[in-house]
């Protein structure tokens, strides 16, 4: 069956070859001893280190690193996984469905590459799939005699250094571009915490490369806010009326004002122009307008802790840190009542698109990319290669079914949850808001069933691991927003070592609080459950119990030690020794307990997943269906829609919704191919939108990234370098050279020439110039001029490094050093408010048959070219300046 399917795929096929070297290394390398299967390692470590080539060392890589997570983890990578960590070592995106073993394939190449010690970064999207990932596929590669690092949200700059040393460091694509970000920024070599990018794997890479690279990632600072003007405009708005005074363009989230509604809200103000540019109203009104209109809470954003905090609409994730731009985030502060925070303007910021296109080689592994495989291809040149399962798929995705309206579509739902809970199938329902899922949660509730919520909010969030382990017991209902919990795998029968942990941790935190009558009710039925464990077992669960230290443990405490009992690899006392011992024998025996359960739920047919809307993208959905019918396991995903949902409103043409609903002659629902086709129609037309603007993003940051390379690289090269000196004469040297060239061009008054000079000198030069060269007529040798004026120059700055030198031995260099990073951060700010200007400005401005684009190029350039004009002036100016009080 493998045979057939690789035949088909010739692109798979040139994989073979190697794969099939790789497998016939293995009956060597069984025979071998841990030890011996270190110092291969390390021999290959050498060989790299010698021939620098590491194509020639993949199969015996791959190889090792098989033979270490058999002798390690108890897993054999499949021939296909093989071929994933070929695809993924040759720069390519590896599809693969959910439940392949993704997390596993990565060790291959990052084994492989981690061998030239120049570090090696597996990003995934979540700080829990980082640390689950490092702790345990860690064991392999410490079993080969390399180091891993991970990468957590609260870590101390030291703690980030250590971690990027090691070999493969495990990294969120967040902390990964703010320490890109904050690296870049630092005024100390000593504060920088990355090494330069080597060899990336992106885990869930649809999601970080395309969903998150909507929008930039933003280091801000707080700036003066007209916090009254928001406030107002929220009022403002309750007197305007919707098609009177304003428009609301859905589709392109865009708000606009009638002249009725300017006049209205003229008077309503007590002012004359709502657009004059030393009193705009104008961006307050759109935004409250805007705010009300277009964006809702617990669909868009939560508030918490009196705080608007926006949700992810893709993968119903809460972003902590981000704020929508332009003043929208305080017009949203102001309608929900709540404190308005400052407005931010940018220090630094970078797309996910340039960041990871620093990275010399880049790989990513996902579940679903083909249906984005020329957006991979054009912006990241990076192809999508269909890895095949490993066993036959035996998903059964049905056709979808639609409903007239929503009541009908959500009580379908329902019902169909009511039918097949009745004889205990899993159920996972996707849904795309917050709101959705919890409306669902109380129509389950008339229904008397029960189930588990999952969506952004935070209380829900911190268990999103532990309730999507559980989504595969028997009788589960589980609600999700998009994705939510992604990575965590749906075992059929429910996960051992979440029930295990969870399980643990209910008994020793009763007992540890010692609450009698808890006790009794909680620990009896647990200990009932348990029945058939060892007699050693209860001795050492008593003996915890009554060990001092133990109850001293806070509960949190506690369950940090039960997540990480396989971590723990020689115990520090005698209580991590027991609950070491405990988890493990009750792995064991929940194992056996595991094996029935999974039976059963096979014979019912898997997972039942349910979509309750279609989504912008077809990869979305696809992302949903993926998460049944895992390694071969029976499964099944229907959707259920309704005219009125928001795809179908805004994208299904006016003929197909009249069409419908001549179709429906009372609630029971239609499946048409010709529904099917406009729905397929519709997602394909938004992902080309969103791909479009995305590619427009991308385009338009690529010139402020060029830009921002060029920056880096002269910051880092200062960072690094022993002294500037050479620089600071260089710029000296620039701005003499700029000044000529003004003075050539005849356009400069004896009255600027003079304040250029003593800008640059710090003394008043222009007697001595007018005495040896004569200006005035312009009979003079510009060439001399220039040599005259470059020796007085470096005649002041080594006068000035004497000067400061006498005071203060080195006190110059340091000077030099921190003029030069400060100026650059400064003016590198400037210049991104203004890029961020200019970028509005070309959109507005009419240019006739000419590009924006081109427009934002030229002038970005012109503009970057006056930024480094005055950052020169700027340093040289405080440096002759410079003394010491
Ligand atoms: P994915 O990220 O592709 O959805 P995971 O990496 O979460 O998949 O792995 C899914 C499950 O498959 C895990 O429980 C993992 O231990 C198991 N698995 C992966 N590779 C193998 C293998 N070669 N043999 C047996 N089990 C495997």
């Amino acid at each position: 069956m493998l045979k057939n399917i690789l035949q088909k795929n010739s692109t798979i096929n040139q994989y073979n070859l190697l794969v099939n070297e790789i497998n016939l290394l293995e009956t060597n390398l069984k025979t071998l001893t841990d030890n011996e299967i270190k110092t291969k390692s390390i021999q290959l470590q050498n060989r790299y280190k010698k021939d620098q080539n590491l194509d020639s060392l993949i199969s015996e890589a791959f190889a090792l690193t098989r033979e270490a997570s058999i002798r390690t983890l108890g897993l054999r990578h499949f021939d296909v996984q093989l071929i994933g960590g070929l695809v993924l070592n040759s720069g390519k995106i590896a599809e693969m469905k959910t439940g392949e073993g993704k997390t596993l394939v990565a060790t291959l190449p990052a084994y492989l590459n981690a061998l030239t010690k120049k570090g090696v970064h597996i990003v995934t999207v979540n700080d829990y799939l980082a640390n689950r990932d490092q702790i345990s596929m860690g064991q392999v590669y410490r079993f080969l005699g390399l180091n891993t690092g991970l990468i957590q949200e609260n870590m101390s700059g030291i703690e980030r250094q250590k971690n990027y040393d090691s070999d493969i460091t495990y990294v969120t694509n967040n902390e990964l571009g703010f320490d890109y970000l904050r690296d870049n920024m630092s005024l100390n070599i000593s504060n920088v915490v990355l090494r330069p990018f080597n060899y990336c794997i992106v885990d869930e890479v649809d999601s970080v490369l395309i969903d998150e690279a909507q929008t930039p990632l933003i280091i801000s600072n707080a700036v003066e806010t007209s916090i009254d003007k928001y406030i107002i405009a929220a009022e403002v708005t309750d007197y305007l009326e919707v098609n009177v005074h304003f428009k609301v363009d859905e589709k392109n989230r865009n708000v606009i004002l009638t002249k009725e509604g300017a006049i209205q809200i003229e008077q309503i103000l007590k002012i004359n122009d709502l657009y004059n540019p030393n009193d705009p109203w104008i961006p307050y009104i759109i935004n409250a307008l805007k705010a009300t209109t277009l964006f809702f809470r617990d669909v868009h954003y939560i508030v918490q802790n009196n705080q608007i905090i926006i949700v992810d609409e893709f993968t119903g994730r809460i972003m902590i840190d981000r704020r929508w731009s332009d003043g929208l985030h305080q017009a949203v502060e102001a309608k929900e009542g709540l404190p308005i925070r400052q407005n931010t303007e940018t220090a630094a910021s970078i797309t996910y698109q340039n960041l990871f296109l620093l990275y010399p080689k880049l790989s990513g592994m996902t579940g679903t990319a083909k249906t984005s495989e020329v957006e991979f291809d054009k912006i990241y040149n990076l192809p999508v290669i269909e890895i095949p399962t490993a066993k036959p798929s035996l998903r059964n995705d049905l056709d979808d079914v639609i409903y007239k309206d929503d009541i009908s579509k959500w009580n379908a739902i329902a019902k169909e949850c009511k039918t097949l809970s009745l004889k205990n199938q899993p159920i996972l329902i996707g849904t795309t808001t917050v709101e959705k899922s919890e409306m669902l949660g109380e129509l389950l509730n008339e229904y008397k069933l029960n189930y588990q919520i999952l969506n952004a909010k935070p209380e829900n969030v911190r268990r999103e691991a532990e309730i999507v382990a559980q989504a595969g017991s028997q009788g589960s209902i589980t609600i999700a927003t998009n994705m939510a919990g992604r990575g965590t795998d749906i075992i059929l029968g429910g996960n051992t070592k979440f029930k295990v942990r969870k399980t643990l941790y209910n008994i020793l935190v009763s007992y540890k609080n010692k609450n009698k009558s808890k006790i009794n009710s909680t620990i009896f039925p647990l200990l009932k459950q348990l029945v058939g464990v060892s007699q050693k077992f209860i001795s050492v669960l008593i003996s915890l119990v009554n060990d001092n230290l133990f109850l001293e443990l806070s509960d949190t405490e506690l369950l940090k030690i039960l997540n990480d009992s396989d971590q723990i690899r020689i115990p520090k006392n005698a209580y991590q020794c027991s609950i070491k011992y405990l988890v493990k024998e009750l792995i064991n025996f929940e194992k056996k307990n595991q094996k029935i359960e999974n039976k059963i739920v096979k014979n019912l047919g898997g997972l039942y997943i349910i979509g309750t809307e279609r989504n912008d993208s077809r990869r979305i959905d696809n992302q949903l269906r993926g998460r049944c019918g895992r390694q071969g396991d029976p499964g099944t995903s229907k959707f259920f829609l309704s005219l009125e949902d928001r795809i179908l409103r805004l994208f299904g043409g006016s003929n197909i919704q009249k069409f419908m609903k001549s179709q429906f002659l009372d609630d029971s629902p239609l499946e048409s191919s010709l529904l099917t086709k406009s729905l397929d129609s519709a997602q394909k037309r938004i992902e080309e939108l969103d791909y479009d603007s995305r590619k427009n993003l991308f385009e338009y940051d690529d010139i402020l990234n060029k830009q921002r390379s060029v920056i880096y690289y002269e910051r880092r090269k200062i960072l690094e370098s022993a002294s500037v000196k050479q620089k600071i004469l260089a710029y000296g040297e620039q701005i003499i050279t700029e000044l000529l060239n003004t003075l050539k061009k005849k356009n400069l008054t004896i009255n600027e020439i003079s304040t250029r000079l003593e800008n640059l000198f710090g003394t008043n030069l222009l007697i001595n110039v007018l005495n040896k060269f004569d200006i005035d007529t312009n009979n003079f040798d510009l060439t001399e001029l220039k040599i005259y004026l470059f020796q007085e120059f470096w005649l002041s700055y080594e006068t000035k490094v004497l000067e400061l030198e006498i005071r203060k031995v080195g006190l110059i260099r340091s000077l030099e050093r921190s003029l030069l990073l400060v100026y650059i951060d400064i003016i590198w700010k400037e210049h991104l408010q203004k890029m961020a200007l200019l970028r509005d400005a070309v959109g507005w401005r009419s240019y006739g048959q000419r590009n924006p684009l081109f427009e934002y190029k030229d002038e970005a350039y012109e503009l970057f070219k006056s930024r480094g004009i005055i950052a020169r002036h700027l340093v040289i100016y405080d440096l002759i300046r410079s003394c010491i009080l």
